[in-house]
């Protein structure tokens, strides 16, 4: 079995993505090659073939361009999978790729079954396994859900070239707000779930994030809510860290916010449901109402702090 990987370059870096797409093709058992819109000076620690495209000439993003870029990789390679992340770069080309080629496309794989690939449904409450019908297929992978994998070594680099027109030109990035919220840098974080409530028990998690000298954080539905702000946004469309403790606080576990926790040292949720899907990831499962355990918690440690 084949997998082009499709790699990802941004202002110049290559993504650490690049090492799960290879994470997966482990899993799968497959050959890899990779293919990258970039430059020679970053070349991805990995030993197979490279279709390397120049950023500097074709664009870090262009989706027209990537996609006959890419193209060209796939008529080389002839892959049984083209797999790209599941990040706005993949959103963007797998489709363009898989309509161009009539095949099938399954996004945002999370686990591979036996029968196929497993990706989230329900807004992300259950799975469903699909298998693609045609014998090539386009796979888009779960930020934070396959390990890394860097296996060493140097590319073969093969150079791609086209003499295709873009309609599209690439103006230029733009940086997200600045706040001064970096939760990649607490050591602490307590976040706020939809089993919160409402917003004026938001201040309770502020408060025992404090207690405990971290950062408060949220979900997204939180967010939506307008409970806390965007900033504090964990998961795939919000912040990815890896803090020493992490307390999640009536989540429960959706496989976005997942992926932007999966590297904290311990987990400890606290749930009404005990079985809850953030049960399987956290270290500790707390069964119990968040609204009544908090605000004895956060009394109980600060008496500790003046006692
Ligand atoms: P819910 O799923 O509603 O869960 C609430 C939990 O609280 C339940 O488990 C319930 O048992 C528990 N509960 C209720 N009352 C209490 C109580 N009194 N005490 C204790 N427990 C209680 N989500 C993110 O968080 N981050 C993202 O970056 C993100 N990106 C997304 C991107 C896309 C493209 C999509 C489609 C979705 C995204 N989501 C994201 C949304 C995600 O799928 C989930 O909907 C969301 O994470 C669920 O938030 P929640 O756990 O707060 O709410």
């Amino acid at each position: 079995m084949k997998a082009l990987l499709i790699g990802e370059c941004r202002e110049g870096k290559l993504l650490d993505s690049i090492y799960e797409l290879i994470g997966f093709a482990a899993l799968l058992g497959a050959d890899t090659a990779m293919f990258l819109a970039g430059g020679d000076s970053r070349l991805p620690s990995f030993g197979g073939r490279l279709y390397l495209a120049d950023a500097l000439k074709y664009g870090e993003y262009n989706p027209d361009l990537h996609k006959e870029l890419i193209l060209a990789a796939v008529r080389h390679e002839q892959p049984d999978y083209i797999v790209f992340s599941h990040s706005s770069y993949g959103w963007d080309l797998a489709p363009r790729v898989a309509a161009s080629l009539r095949i099938a496309q399954v996004s945002e794989v999370v686990a591979l079954a036996a029968a196929g690939f497993e990706v989230p449904c329900l807004n992300g409450r259950m799975r469903r396994t699909v298998r693609p019908a045609t014998a090539q297929a386009v796979l888009t992978i779960q930020a934070g859900t396959f390990a890394p994998l860097i296996p060493g070594g140097t590319p073969q680099v093969e150079r791609l070239e086209t003499a295709v027109k873009s309609i599209i030109e690439f103006v230029g990035y733009e940086a997200a707000e600045m706040t001064e919220v970096d939760l990649g840098r607490a050591e602490v974080i307590v976040s706020a779930g939809r089993g919160e409530g409402k917003k004026e028990n938001s201040a309770r998690i502020t408060d025992l994030a404090k207690a405990l000298g971290g950062e408060a954080g949220a979900t997204r539905p939180v967010v939506d809510a307008g409970w806390m702000e965007k900033s504090r946004q964990v998961g795939a469309t919000g912040q990815t860290f890896a803090p020493g403790l992490y307390l999640a606080c009536g989540i429960s576990g959706a496989i976005q916010h997942l992926a932007g926790i999966k590297k904290s040292g311990f987990i400890i949720a606290i749930n009404r449901d005990k079985d809850a899907s953030i049960g399987e990831v956290a270290d500790v499962l707390v069964v119990a109402d968040v609204v009544q355990l908090l605000p004895a918690l956060i009394e109980r440690l600060k008496n500790r702090c003046s006692g």
